[in-house]
């Protein structure tokens, strides 16, 4: 048997009783495994296979590789993630980035940290953008995708001033844009503050919005919480 600490980040119905989770393990990364009977067994599991619940699980490995959650064990509630809809809505946002980002069993004890911290920092203030970007960036740092903002991504030349190209990973120097005008302008003003609790709200949301859309963009897959936020930030 087998245990880590853990986070629930996607859950779907089996059959009746049993739940198909994937968990982000500190020991083991992302697994995919079989929760027999979690819906009825308060002892197991007690509806413990929940977001926002720092988790320690046992489970088992047959030869083929399927995986047997045998229980969950509480370490940690963040309630703070359900006190209101906005809230949640950026903790789904963050779980999902998390999930897109991380392969399949590959242990990443940064990302594990930075999940903790992340849900435990997150509360209705004004910092709240901020903290979101510092999330974004920090995680497609450890997950290998950290976008370029020094060198122009198309000659490689220092940048202080650039239109972010989302498909070639980084910023773009007059000469590199072309003709091509529209985009992210950002400068190494703008650079420096990024993440920084005094960037206005808007201006926070734009970057989040550039580097969701960049994350989406080089995993190939999409962040459905983004839509909610869209939503809500209008
Ligand atoms: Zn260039």
């Amino acid at each position: 048997m087998l245990t880590s600490e853990a986070f629930i980040l996607r859950k779907s119905e089996y059959s009746e009783a049993d739940y198909i989770v994937s968990a982000f393990t500190r020991d083991f990364g992302k697994i995919r495994g079989l929760a027999k009977n979690a819906k009825k067994s308060r002892k197991r599991f007690g509806g413990r296979l929940e977001p926002f619940v720092h988790l320690r699980i046992r489970f088992s490995q047959k030869p083929g590789g399927m995986k047997f959650i045998e229980d969950a064990e509480m370490i940690r509630v963040f309630s703070n993630m359900m006190e209101d809809i906005e809230l949640f809505a950026w903790g789904n946002f963050v779980l999902e980035n998390v999930d897109i980002t991380l392969p399949e069993e590959e242990p990443n004890n940064n990302i594990f940290e930075l999940l903790i911290h992340t849900l435990s920092s997150l509360s209705k203030d004004k910092h709240l953008p901020s903290k979101i970007l510092n999330f974004q960036l920090s995680l497609l740092s450890y997950s290998g995708y950290k976008p370029n903002f020094d060198n122009c991504a198309g000659c490689g030349k220092p940048v202080d001033e650039g239109v972010f190209s989302i498909a070639k990973g980084g910023v773009l120097c007059s000469e590199c844009r072309g003709d091509k005008p529209n985009g992210f302008l950002l400068s190494k003003n703008s650079l420096s503050s990024i993440g920084s609790n005094e960037m206005n709200a808007e201006r926070a949301f734009d970057f989040i919005r550039m580097l969701y859309r960049f994350t989406e963009y080089h995993t190939g897959k999409e962040i459905k919480s983004s839509k909610f936020i869209e939503e809500m930030m209008r």
